[in-house]
C-alpha cells in the first residue's frame, strides 16, 4: 500500500489519517504540536471504537489501523511518501513554507496534496518546482463520514497526478469530483453566497434563523439549514472564505452580511464558541 504523509493533525487532518489508515496505508501524520498529535490520536482510537459499536468495523480492527500511523513532528517522517495530504493551519504563509520544505525533502514522484478551503492552489505550487505534482484534495468534515474529495486541478497539475488522486480517493470508499482552481472551488462557490443570503435575511428581518433553517430544510430537502451549517463550519471560516471569493472574483456578489462581520468582532463563532446564530452548551 501507497505511503501516506498528513501534514496537520487536526480537525482535518486527523480524519484524514484515520481514513487512508482504515484502507490499509502506513500514514506519518505530522503536527509542529505534540499536544495537537496525542489529541489526534486519542480522537481516531474514539472514532474508530464508534464504528465497531456500530458494526461496521471488526472489534479487532482498530489496534491494526492505529498501529498503521506514525505521529511526530519532524518533516523526515514524510520523505519516503508517495503521496503528503497537507491539512495545515488555514494561513497561505504556513501552507508556502510547508510546500516549500515539501519539495526540497520528498522524491521527484511524490504527489503533494493540499486539503485549503480557499487558497490557490496553483499559487501553492507555484512555491515548489513541481506544479505538475500539485492538486487539492478538499476532505470534508466529518472525512471518515463525508463521501465527497473535491479534487482540485491548479493551472499547471498533470493529467497522470490527477488520475492517480482521483483512483486513491475512489479507493478510500470516497466520490472524487474534479474542478479547476478559481475561488472557492465549486463547494463554497457555490455554498457561501447561500449562507451569506441567509445571513442577509436574518439582517434584514424576513425571518428568525429557525424559521430560515426549516424553510430550507423541509423545502428544498437540505439535511441541514445554511445557519445551523454557518455555526458548524465557523462564522469566522465563512467570512474568510467569502473574503477570498470577493477580492478573487471581484465580484460584488461576494460581500459579506455586515451582521456576519459584526458577530464575528464579537466573538460569536458559532459552536466553537458557543454562541452563533444558536446557542451551544460548551
Ligand atoms: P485545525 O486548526 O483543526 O488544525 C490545524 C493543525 O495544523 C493544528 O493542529 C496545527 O498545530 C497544525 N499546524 C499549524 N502549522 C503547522 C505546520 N507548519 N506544520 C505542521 N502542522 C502545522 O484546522 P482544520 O480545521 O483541521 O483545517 C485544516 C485545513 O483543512 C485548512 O486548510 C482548512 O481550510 C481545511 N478544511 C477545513 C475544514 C473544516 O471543516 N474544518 C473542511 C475542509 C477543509
Amino acid at each position: 500500500m501507497t505511503n501516506i504523509a498528513v501534514i496537520g493533525s487536526g480537525t482535518m487532518g486527523n480524519g484524514i489519517a484515520h481514513v487512508f489508515a482504515q484502507h490499509g496505508h502506513p500514514v506519518a501524520l505530522i503536527d509542529v504540536s505534540e499536544a495537537a498529535l496525542a489529541k489526534a490520536m486519542a480522537t481516531i482510537a474514539k472514532n474508530l471504537d464508534r464504528q465497531v459499536k456500530k458494526g461496521s468495523l471488526a472489534p479487532e480492527a482498530p489496534a491494526e489501523i492505529l498501529g498503521r500511523i506514525t505521529t511526530g513532528s519532524d518533516f523526515a517522517l514524510a520523505s519516503n511518501a508517495a503521496l503528503v495530504v497537507e491539512a495545515a493551519s488555514e494561513n497561505p504563509v504556513i501552507k508556502f513554507d510547508i510546500f516549500a520544505k515539501l519539495d526540497a525533502l520528498c522524491g521527484p514522484d511524490t504527489i503533494l496534496a493540499s486539503n485549503t478551503s480557499s487558497i490557490s492552489i496553483t499559487e501553492i505550487a507555484a512555491k515548489t518546482k513541481r506544479p505538475a505534482q500539485v492538486i487539492g484534495m478538499h476532505f470534508m468534515n466529518p472525512v471518515p463520514v463525508m463521501q465527497l474529495v473535491e479534487v482540485i486541478r491548479g493551472q499547471d497539475t498533470s493529467d497522470a497526478c490527477t488520475k492517480t488522486v482521483m483512483e486513491l480517493s475512489t479507493a478510500l470508499g470516497k466520490t472524487p469530483v474534479e474542478v479547476n482552481d478559481y475561488p472557492g472551488f465549486v463547494s463554497n462557490r457555490v455554498l457561501m453566497p447561500m449562507i451569506n443570503e441567509a445571513i442577509f435575511c436574518v439582517f434584514e428581518g424576513v425571518a428568525t434563523p429557525e424559521s430560515i433553517d426549516t424553510v430550507m430544510k423541509l423545502g428544498m430537502a437540505h439535511p441541514m439549514g445554511p445557519l445551523a451549517l454557518a455555526d458548524f463550519i465557523g462564522l469566522d471560516v465563512c467570512l474568510a472564505i467569502l473574503g477570498v471569493m470577493h477580492e478573487g472574483l471581484g465580484d460584488d456578489k461576494y460581500r459579506a452580511c455586515p451582521l456576519l462581520k459584526r458577530m464575528v468582532a464579537a466573538g460569536h463563532l458559532g459552536r466553537k464558541s458557543g454562541k452563533g446564530f444558536y446557542t451551544y452548551e460548551k
